[in-house]
């Protein structure tokens, strides 16, 4: 989406264009409308309001969207009498990979995962039930926010990343960002996609290995201190590799990925056949470090259902409207404080709907 912000000075003022009887109307008053979008790309704001109940701040994050959603406006909007409120609610992933191909500063890609990859904190423990790949953001956020460390693994094999790995941005679904048919119904073909087949030969955050051992020495390498052991990662692994001869496990995840694949649509494109995780025929065996990356932002300016910004008082700021992410969704988050995942775009346009239509019936008068 792009940001219109139409300063005091800049907006019409009492310019007599589009009369109602003429379909035309007159503005009045000038009107500010801001939408420049969220905190996200500001680490030192995500920091300063990053919520107890999450846990540790992050040492390290990357940046999951662009530069200018930079939390600016913000102030100046408050600057300008507007309340902020639920300045601490944001939604972050647990899934981020250093771009090795970046476009802003710190530039991280999430991986929206399927539910087969086995995911372990940093000291090489599985993370707690029900935290299993692409199931519960904030949960895995929140544990991860308690473990002591900001970073988290998964470890998987190559037939995973090949049907698993989708990755966040328009940049890397060339299929979808240019319409491109062909390209689309080449993800049930067999291979990883190319962007995520880049990743894994490019990214600062994976490591591709023959044997397990070599796969801990490489995740070992990556990181300050060497946290996995080998004999008791391979005893974990081992443990959930058995649960797939058991028609009847206990192993929650190895349940999700049968429960996965009923659906016809995940088994064709999703969720990889289940298979041993040290079976050499799946290999090879590939480990991801995740660092926690930023993205959306669920306080902001408290507006009415109209866009209209309220002031402390609770009365309107003259002449202030905010509209998506700045406006936390438009109202405080539509969907409420855990969402639902991928329809955060709809509360953006649709309060951006009300805000325009709610701005124009004001200067009709
Ligand atoms: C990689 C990625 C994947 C996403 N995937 C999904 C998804 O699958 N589903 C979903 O629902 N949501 C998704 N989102 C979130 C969604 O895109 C955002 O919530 C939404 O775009 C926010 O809309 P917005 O108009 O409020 O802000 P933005 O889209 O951030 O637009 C803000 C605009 O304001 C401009 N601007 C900023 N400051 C100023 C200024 N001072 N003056 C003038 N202009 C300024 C910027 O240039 C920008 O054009 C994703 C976001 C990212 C980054």
């Amino acid at each position: 989406m792009s940001g219109v912000v139409l300063a005091p000075d800049t907006a019409p003022r009492g310019a007599a264009t589009n009369r109602e009887e003429t379909g035309t109307f007159e503005f009045k008053a000038p009107a500010v409308l801001v939408t420049a979008g969220g905190i996200g790309g500001n680490q030192d704001l995500v920091r300063e309001n990053w919520p107890e109940r999450l846990g540790q701040v992050p040492r390290k994050m990357i940046t999951g969207v662009p530069e200018y959603v930079n939390g600016r406006m913000l102030g100046f909007a408050e600057a300008a009498g507007g309340r902020i409120v639920n300045r601490d609610r944001m939604w972050h992933y647990t899934e981020g990979v250093t771009n090795w191909n970046p476009i802003w500063p710190d530039h991280g890609i999430r991986i929206i995962p399927g539910p087969s990859s086995l995911w372990f904190d940093a000291r090489g423990q599985r993370l707690p039930v029900p935290n299993f790949p692409g199931f519960d953001t904030l949960g895995t956020l929140k544990a991860i926010g308690h473990s002591g460390y900001d970073y988290t693994w998964f470890v998987l094999t190559q037939r995973i990343i090949e049907k698993e790995f989708a990755l966040s941005g328009s940049e890397q679904n060339p299929d979808v960002t240019n319409r491109d048919l062909k390209l689309t119904l080449s993800r049930v073909l067999p291979g990883a996609a190319g962007p995520a087949e880049a990743f894994k030969k490019h990214g600062e955050d994976f490591v591709v290995a023959s044997s397990l051992s070599e796969l801990v020495d490489g995740m070992n390498a990556l990181t300050d201190e060497p946290l996995i052991d080998l004999a008791d990662l391979e005893r974990q692994i081992v443990a959930r590799d058995r649960e797939m001869d058991n028609p009847f496990t206990k192993d929650l995840q190895v349940s999700a990925i049968h429960n996965s694949r009923r659906s016809r649509g995940e088994k064709l494109a999703r969720t990889a056949s289940p298979h041993k995780i040290l079976d050499p025929k799946a290999g090879p065996l590939i480990a991801v470090r995740l660092n926690i990356i930023t993205r959306k932002t669920l306080g902001g300016l408290q507006t009415d259902l109209s866009g209209r910004v309220q002031g402390f008082d609770h009365a309107p700021v003259p002449g202030l409207w905010a509209a998506g992410e700045i406006a936390g969704f438009g109202g405080g988050g539509v969907h409420g404080y855990r969402s639902l995942e991928g329809t955060f775009l709809g509360g953006c346009l649709f309060s951006g709907r009300q805000a325009g239509r709610g701005i124009a019936e004001e200067l009709r008068g």
